[in-house]
């Protein structure tokens, strides 16, 4: 930290993302990525020519992206904001809506960028503890009189709440913005966009980087009210116009008129899910039952951090976090089946050598 950093960040505690590594080569089950390559439409529309157009800026509006999405949910083009990531559409969500007096409600184990942007915009939380079971309860939301905000399915657990929940939290806090992270919403969950014309307090948050394939475009949306999207629109024209670029514009708009490829991957991820979660339950382990592309595990009487250093040795990387209330538990991407075949086997050949 230099002497020069404001004084207000000095505290800031920044999120800490997901190992990349550049070097050896890992088989990737940390950051929940797709192990299945864009669409096929992705691919043609990113072409040299596109490439050779980057001297010009990108659209400020992303005009055909945000087309392609308010025609794949039914609304209207004023009821869509674009960002650079979901990250970025959260950031601006906690900007626009959060302060000293408007806090934020979330889990307390959720999306761990959650409390950081708070942090960063001088937005007051209360983060809330979520049953033992990892369950959230809705009690602790139903007219809470602050912002919420609520990944469903929730991450790192993969469990998901019900619409008819969503709906209870929207309806008795009709003077708070909630927020729906539905980052992993198209493995199993059922989004609120359908909510929306009923709640002018809802802002549904997807994101381009699970399902549809291009977590490395970095693109992310919301669906909401024409005047909660033209807040954020507020906070972008104050910030970054050109949020998106053109290759990211024209990528997205490809991979969002392709429902059908969206279909097919999200169904061999949840197959393999499937067959990940059994295979892991038969050798001990207790798994959450996942609604995302991920699963969350713990196998009692083996440290954590045994079975993630002993993983990595082995040239597979999951995630792990020291919070003493999941410090067991693993969150495994789910990869392709091929990648889950060898991450199954690693786990055998640990459990094994620890048997010895
Ligand atoms: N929300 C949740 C719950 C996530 O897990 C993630 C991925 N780390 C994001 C949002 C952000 O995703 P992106 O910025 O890639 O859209």
């Amino acid at each position: 930290m230099s002497r020069f950093l404001s004084q207000k960040f000095a505290s800031i505690e920044p999120y800490v993302p997901g190992e990349q590594p550049q070097g050896r080569q890992y088989i990737k089950l940390n950051t929940n990525e797709s192990p299945y390559p864009p669409a096929p439409g992705v691919i043609a529309a990113i072409n040299s020519e596109e490439v050779a157009k980057l001297r010009l800026y990108s659209d400020p509006d992303a005009r055909p992206l945000v087309a392609a999405i308010a025609r794949r949910f039914g609304v209207g083009e004023d009821q869509v904001f674009v960002g650079n990531g979901s990250d970025e559409v959260l950031a601006f969500s906690f900007l626009a809506f959060g302060g000293e007096e408007k806090r934020f409600r979330f889990p307390a184990l959720s999306y761990g960028f959650y409390p950081v942007f708070a942090r960063l915009f001088g937005v007051k939380y209360e983060a809330v503890p979520l049953r033992a079971d990892f369950t959230i309860d809705p009690a602790d939301y139903i007219g809470c009189g602050t912002n919420v905000v609520l990944a469903n399915p929730n991450a790192p657990t993969g469990l998901a709440l019900g619409l008819d929940v969503i709906e209870e939290i929207l309806r008795s806090n009709p003077d708070s913005v909630v927020v729906v992270d539905e980052a992993y919403v198209d493995f199993g969950g059922e989004s609120a966009a359908k909510l929306l014309e009923k709640y002018d307090n809802l802002l549904v948050v997807q994101t381009f980087s699970k399902s549809r394939c291009l977590a490395g475009m970095r693109i992310g949306f919301a669906l909401g009210s024409p005047d909660l999207i033209g807040d954020l629109q507020r906070m972008k024209f104050s910030f970054n116009p050109y949020n998106l670029d053109r290759l990211a514009i024209l990528a997205g708009t490809a991979a969002m008129e392709d429902e059908a490829y969206l279909k097919s991957c999200t169904e061999k991820v949840c197959a393999t899910r499937r067959r990940v979660t059994d295979r892991l339950r038969e050798m001990g382990f207790e798994v959450l039952e996942s609604k995302t592309n991920f699963v969350f595990a713990k196998k009692p009487g083996l440290p954590g951090t045994r079975l993630f250093a002993g993983l990595r040795e082995r040239g597979i990387l999951v995630r792990h976090w020291d919070d003493p209330l999941i410090v067991d538990y693993l969150r495994i991407s789910i990869g392709s089946d091929a990648e889950m075949d060898t991450f199954l086997s690693a786990v055998r050949e640990i459990l094994e050598e620890d048997a010895k």
